[in-house]
């Protein structure tokens, strides 16, 4: 039996065993890693492409918790498998919040993310207030019930990109209590201070909790 094209059958084969499996809503190899690396080796952690999941999942929610929430929900009734996704925004206190909810798609629907940065920091040039924050929201959907789960680091928009690793906005992201950018930090490193770093301790926390 070929599993990986009857993916309900392989999720339910695999409830016998010592990990959990969990889908992670997402096909970003770079967060699942991230992820995987915070949970270690109790959860076992299935891809979009894991399941046969091809699609783009829609995110036309107004908050970060309804696009968490709309995803989650979609795979959990789609594919009957125990799951998460995560919606992130990087909230800067000069922009009154923005670029938020609309986080991926600032500066326009390719999703860019040279254009994202490059946008942020020409609407910050005038501004001596550079704050902001990361914020992740967790929707879990597990035996019929969901639940949430945030995580929130502060910081500030440096005035230039520094660093190559990470993605997304991370070359201009200071966290607070640092003098480097979260592309200038290992994996590691940023996994122990980040915003969905702290989103999946709450996580896991919550699912070794139900597993006593
Ligand atoms: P998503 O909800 O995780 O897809 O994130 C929405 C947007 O926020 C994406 O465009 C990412 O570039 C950005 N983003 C999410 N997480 C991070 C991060 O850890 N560092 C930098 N940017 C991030």
């Amino acid at each position: 039996m070929n599993f990986a094209s009857h993916p309900h059958l392989y999720i339910r084969q695999n409830r016998q065993l010592e990990f959990m499996e969990l889908v992670f809503a997402t096909n970003n190899k770079h967060k699942i890693e991230e992820v995987q690396q915070l949970l270690k080796d109790k959860f076992r952690l299935l891809s979009l492409q894991d399941i046969n999941c091809h699609e783009e999942l829609a995110e036309t929610g107004n908050t970060l918790e309804e696009n968490a929430s709309q995803k989650a929900n979609y795979i959990y009734k789609k594919f009957n498998a125990n799951c998460f996704a995560d919606d992130t925004g990087l909230e800067i206190e000069a922009l009154n919040g923005k670029p938020g909810v609309l986080s991926a798609r600032y500066a326009g629907e390719e999703k860019d993310s040279e254009k994202n940065i490059e946008k942020v920091l020409n609407e910050l040039q005038a501004s001596k207030n550079r704050k902001a924050r990361f914020k992740t929201i967790i929707s879990l959907f597990i035996n019929g019930k969901e639940y949430l789960f945030e995580g929130i680091i502060n910081g500030k928009i440096a005035d230039k990109k520094h660093g190559e690793k990470g993605f997304g906005y991370d070359p201009i992201f200071i966290p607070d209590g640092f003098n480097k950018s979260f592309a200038e930090m290992t994996m590691e490193e940023k996994n122990k201070i980040s915003h969905r770093a702290f989103a999946i301790k709450k996580l896991a926390e919550f699912l070794n909790s139900l597993k006593n």
